[in-house]
């Protein structure tokens, strides 16, 4: 991924997971600490062969791994947990080397993946009976679909892949994980724990680039996708999948507004709202990305926020004194700077924010502009990033216009101390989960996902197991041939 670093030794003690062995791949790839810009490791990248032999040995897997029952399934999916709260110390360092967000939020991640991993691996998912009568009963089984495709994005490489690879193993299928480019080596990580818990074939780990992700997509034996990304990428994978008719679950982006009602508390919203727009320094698909707040509170809002901002420290995500770390990487900190530009062109105002400083690491501060033009890119873009517009509105139907006019629709929240009318405005907003009083708040009971061009599909809860099932109608008839 980058140039080597001069008189920077690379950590190298990485391999790929193929048919239960770990091994070397056809290429290298060289990964940057975002908070330094300098290449600290490099590990092996899958060429088509290896996902060959990676696709056959978890068909061969398959035919076992879909027999073991569910409980057999439950319990190494909780051994295999166990074993990532044993790596955390070094698998939060590793994740914070390569991805860049603070050593506390790598633990969270680690953390809220596994127990949600332990959760949904004991969630139900009944035969149900659809019909019965004198002549007849039907019922819908559900079967597991084979083998599984996960691609994942850069900016929680563990949390995404162990909640696409855990909801894929518990109703029996096999998987085949691919992280981004940009933070392969947690994944990596996995890879190599998992070889000690599953039976081979069953988890496989290839790091790669963008390639390996579409050859996964057109894979003749691939049966399912379970994509998170970019828009644009995952219209590509639905493309790809129709070859074949692959199942797809697509987790995409994101702009999600935030709408603040006339007698909401500011002071008491303040911290928990900066939060959801700032964690991981902006960089997480439901993060607060718009805020339309009510004009009598505009300005007290506007001011806790600043406040917060003020307050929140930004630097290298090992130094535990930081709440914001570096964006992940160079294309994503120039997508941001030229927002930076565009909002400032269009005449906003700056209330915090706004120096890129001159420093090594891809780092921006947290920036909260006003009197942003609507047709921005900060607007209408998702900016995934440090930068937030808060926009004024005086008539609750204008707002939830605004709010939805736009073909992202993942998530939403209202803010308010009344919450049976936070209810009733939560509703129309167009998006897959719309919070009253919280952002971000997510469980493996509840089905996430977005509307519009969010994405297809859910992910977690029953529902969301159900998508790497087919259903299956079993009708018998009660009349004697
Ligand atoms: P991206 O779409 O650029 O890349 C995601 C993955 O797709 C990477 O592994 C990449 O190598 C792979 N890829 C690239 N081209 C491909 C192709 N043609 N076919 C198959 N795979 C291909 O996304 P990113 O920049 O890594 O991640 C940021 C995006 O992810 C943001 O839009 C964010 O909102 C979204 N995201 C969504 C969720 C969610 O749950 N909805 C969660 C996290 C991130």
């Amino acid at each position: 991924m980058a140039e080597r670093a001069q008189n920077i030794a690379l950590r190298s003690d990485f391999q790929l997971l193929v048919d239960g062995a770990l091994t070397g791949g056809e290429g290298w790839l060289e990964v940057i600490n975002p908070a330094t810009e300098q290449a600290f490791a490099r590990c092996p990248a899958a060429g088509r062969e290896h996902l060959d032999a990676a696709v056959a040995a978890a068909r061969r897997a398959f035919a076992p791994w879909r027999q073991t029952s569910y409980a057999r399934r439950a319990e190494l999916i909780k051994r295999y947990t166990a074993a990532l709260r044993e790596a955390q110390d070094w698998l939060t360092v590793l994740l914070t080397e390569e991805q860049g967000k603070p050593i506390a939020q790598s633990e969270a991640e680690v953390d809220r993946g596994a127990a949600q991993a332990d959760e949904m691996a004991g969630i139900e998912i009944p035969v149900e009976l659809l019909l019965e009568d004198d002549r007849r009963r039907i019922e819908l089984h559900y079967r597991p679909l084979g083998v599984v495709g996960i691609i994942t994005p850069w900016n929680a490489p563990i949390a995404l892949a162990l909640g696409s690879m855990t909801s894929a193993l518990y109703t029996g299928n096999t998987v085949i994980i691919k992280p981004s480019p940009y933070t392969p080596l947690s994944t990596l990580k996995m890879g190599e724990l998992a070889q000690a818990i599953f039976p081979p074939g069953v988890v496989n780990v290839l790091a790669g680039g963008d390639d390996l992700g579409r050859w996964m997509s057109e894979h003749e034996d691939i049966d399912k996708i379970s994509f998170t990304g970019s828009v644009a990428t995952g219209k590509k994978v639905l493309a790809s999948a129709a070859q074949t008719l692959k199942r797809v679950t697509l987790e995409l982006g994101g702009n999600d507004p935030a709408i603040v009602l006339p007698d909401a508390d500011p002071k008491a919203i303040a911290k928990q709202m900066f939060f959801a727009c700032f964690v991981n320094t902006g960089q997480v698909c439901m993060a607060i990305k718009r805020i339309y707040v009510h004009e009598d509170v505009y300005d007290e809002l506007c001011e806790v926020l600043v406040e917060e901002a003020r307050n929140a420290k930004y630097g290298s995500g090992l130094d535990r004194e930081n709440q914001l770390g570096p964006l992940q990487n160079k294309m994503q900190f120039d997508k941001v700077s030229e927002i930076f530009e565009d909002t400032r062109r269009s005449g906003a105002t700056f209330l915090i924010g706004g120096e890129i400083p001159d420093r090594a690491g891809y780092f921006i501060p947290p920036t909260l502009v006003t009197d942003v033009d609507e047709h921005s890119r900060l607007v209408r873009e998702e900016q995934f990033g440090p930068i937030v517009p808060i926009l004024k509105y005086s008539d609750i139907q204008d707002a939830v216009r605004r709010a939805n006019d736009t073909r992202f629709g993942l998530s939403g929240s209202v803010w308010t101390s009344d919450p049976i009318r936070g209810k009733a405005i939560a509703q129309r907003l167009e998006v897959g989960t719309a919070w009253v009083n919280q952002h971000r708040a997510t469980s493996a009971y509840v089905p996430f996902g977005g509307a519009k061009e969010s994405g297809l599909g859910r992910q977690s809860s029953v529902l969301g197991l159900k998508g790497y099932m087919e259903p299956q109608v079993v009708s018998v008839s009660k009349l004697a041939p």
